[in-house]
């Protein structure tokens, strides 16, 4: 995760498995002077070039004072801090709104192409565009908070005085193994969304006419606008990504299914979806936590990364400095001394934080810094990597102008991020001088299951959210068939089906975060696919040449190269040259992922022999 800079620009940061994100709203506008475009005088290219420097000046300072205000509120948790932060990125957001209002004045000018690509990035940036009719501003705006209020709130309450929030929920679908009680705590949750369905028809009727009066056909066209090319063209382009994958995704997902039914019985179908409830997610949408009922029999990778660090007593920095050194010797620049001064790496005794990892650029400028409750522990060797690497994306990207700097599309940042946590094989445990010896790859299977029952398995669930909502927003599904429309698309995508009968008085679109917060979705399948497209892309630059799981390109500057080529491009240029600034390629290209998993793939065609595969 990490903290967009232009918090306007983008949608304040946003995670995938971590419910508690930061909102997605935005705040109502007030009095805006147009329900048309206004057109009145025609304008010009020098008006449009002053009105971009003025916005962009602008957003910049904004985006600082509500980066500060930030800071201060997650490392320093109390109601003044929050309500200070609420206000600064209260007025960031307004301020974003208001222009991209504006900027619909200079549709249809010629001009220069910096100064056209800041207006496109402008009005691309929103995720809700409110009406400027004030009394259905104000109802969007209020709608929204609802919603997201409620999804934060929401409890199941099993008995009288004993109430579960997400996070037990959560905990029990990971851990439980009594699929009673599974089905339980997922209908519960489930339920928390039933109140939400008339807000959600009433919303997308009244973010459709925002979308509208900027010229888009719906909200969800507007989303889909950001791409660097036409809407229904994206839309066909993720579904190439998927159809790339899909044959690899039904292989895990017959082992799976088989290995569940020698768990649960009957209870999971020899053939057809597999019961949702008990793939260990609430939302089967990453399933590493059943990892122990379908692993193979000799899984023991042979050492143990989380003992060797605490025998070495790592502490926090040294944990960072790893981080750093692998940044370094792909012939990036040190990170500043600021970051060493800055930085958030231990939980404090005395104060609550909000301990989820994130990656800052404080003044946008060089003020780089990390937020994490480091413990020495393998999973957070590897998030470190992930965070450093938004922090060398952001200062790379530093020398554009402000609106240019954010990464190439919404799917980058996080890629880039897990591109370097990819390159943590054994190998370059090797070389830090972390472990003496590789182990032999005759236990590389286990490790890329447990890699595809999180990586892999989240493509389709990746999908789902945004074709529901693309078809809800476009009209295609009405408010008559929501929750059927739902499961035919989990159905569909995923394989996976409710194990009792939902109607449409439920709402369970309603029961993921991104969906209650309005936070768009597709970022996260893209970032998935990304990642090993980088991966393969600077693997070769390294000269790798063995399976792309054993790759790393620790220690390569002409990878490093290649990566700093992408990176220093921020947004200013469409996302297709930046792909090729990596990979000399203009397209998104799921190969990747499948290279990275063939041994994967074979094993699993071996396991399925006889076995029922699809749906
Ligand atoms: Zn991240």
């Amino acid at each position: 995760m990490f903290r967009f800079r232009l918090v306007l620009l983008s949608v304040a940061a946003t995670v995938l498995l971590q419910p508690a994100v930061s909102s997605a709203r935005v705040p109502e506008k007030k009095a805006a002077p147009k329900g048309a475009p206004i057109r009145a005088q025609a304008a010009t290219a020098a008006e449009a070039k002053a009105f971009v420097d003025a916005a962009e000046a602008k957003l910049m300072e904004l985006a600082v004072e509500a980066s500060r205000a930030g800071w201060v509120q997650s490392t320093y948790i109390t109601d003044d801090t929050e309500i200070l932060a609420a206000k600064a990125n209260e007025r960031a957001i307004n301020a974003g709104v208001e222009y991209a209002k504006q900027a619909v004045r200079f549709d249809n000018l010629k001009l220069p192409p910096d100064v056209a690509r800041k207006l496109l990035l402008l009005k691309n940036g929103l995720v809700l565009a409110a009406p400027s009719n004030p009394k259905e501003s104000e109802e969007v705006t209020r709608i929204a908070a609802s919603m997201e209020g409620e999804y934060g709130k929401g409890k199941y309450c099993p008995q009288k005085d004993k109430c579960l929030d997400l996070q037990d929920i959560t905990r029990i679908m990971a851990e439980s193994r009594d699929a009673a009680q599974l089905l339980d705590v997922w209908r519960g949750w489930h339920s928390i969304a039933i109140p939400m369905r008339p807000e959600y028809q009433r919303f997308v009727e009244l973010s459709n006419k925002g979308a509208r009066e900027l010229g888009f056909a719906d909200t969800g066209a507007m989303w889909r606008s950001k791409y660097d090319m036409p809407p229904d063209d994206f839309a066909r382009e993720v579904d190439r990504l998927w159809e790339q994958l899909k044959p690899l995704y039904v292989s895990l997902h017959a082992y799976v299914r088989w290995k569940l039914r020698e768990k649960y019985g009957d209870a999971v179908p020899a053939t057809g979806p597999i019961p949702a409830h008990l793939l260990g997610n609430m939302w089967a949408q990453d399933w590493s936590n059943v990892f122990d009922l379908v692993k193979p029999p000799d899984v023991d990778p042979g050492y143990d990364l989380t003992k060797i660090l605490e025998a070495k007593k790592t502490d926090a920095k040294g944990m960072v400095r790893y981080g750093e050194a692998f940044f370094t010797s792909l012939g990036f620049a040190p990170l500043p001394p600021t970051f060493w001064e800055r930085s958030l790496f231990v939980k404090p005794r005395d104060r609550e934080v909000v301990c989820h990892a994130s990656a800052w650029d404080v003044d946008n400028e060089n003020d780089l810094r990390i937020k994490m409750c480091i413990e020495p522990t393998a999973e957070d060797f590897s998030t470190i990597h992930h965070e450093l690497g938004h922090n060398f994306y952001q200062r790379a990207y530093n020398t554009k102008p402000g609106l240019f700097r954010d990464s190439a599309n919404d799917g980058f940042h996080e890629a880039v991020g897990d591109t370097i946590a990819l390159s943590i094989t054994p190998e370059y445990l090797v070389k830090i001088g972390l472990l003496d010896k590789a182990p032999d790859p005759s236990k590389d299977i286990a490790l890329l299951l447990r890699r595809a029952l999180d990586k892999l398995a989240f493509l389709p669930f990746g999908l789902v959210v945004d074709q529901w909502r693309w078809k809800v927003f476009s009209g295609e599904v009405t408010p008559a068939s929501y929750n059927r429309a739902w499961w035919d698309l989990r159905t569909k995508y995923q394989g996976v089906a409710p194990a009792i009968e939902r109607t449409e008085k439920d709402f369970d679109p309603g029961a993921k975060y991104h969906v209650a917060g309005n936070t768009p979705y597709t970022r996260y399948f893209l970032a998935a696919i990304l990642q090993f497209q980088f991966h393969r892309a600077l693997s070769q630059a390294a000269g790798c040449t063995g399976p792309l799981h054993r790759c790393s390109i620790y220690g390569n500057k002409e990878a490093g190269k290649k990566l700093d080529a992408m990176l220093q491009l921020g947004v200013s240029r469409p996302w297709q040259d930046a792909i090729e600034a990596i990979s000399g390629k203009r397209e998104m290209d799921a190969t990747a992922m499948r290279d990275y998993f063939a041994p994967l793939q074979k094993w699993l065609d071996e396991q399925n022999k006889g076995k029922p595969t699809g749906w």
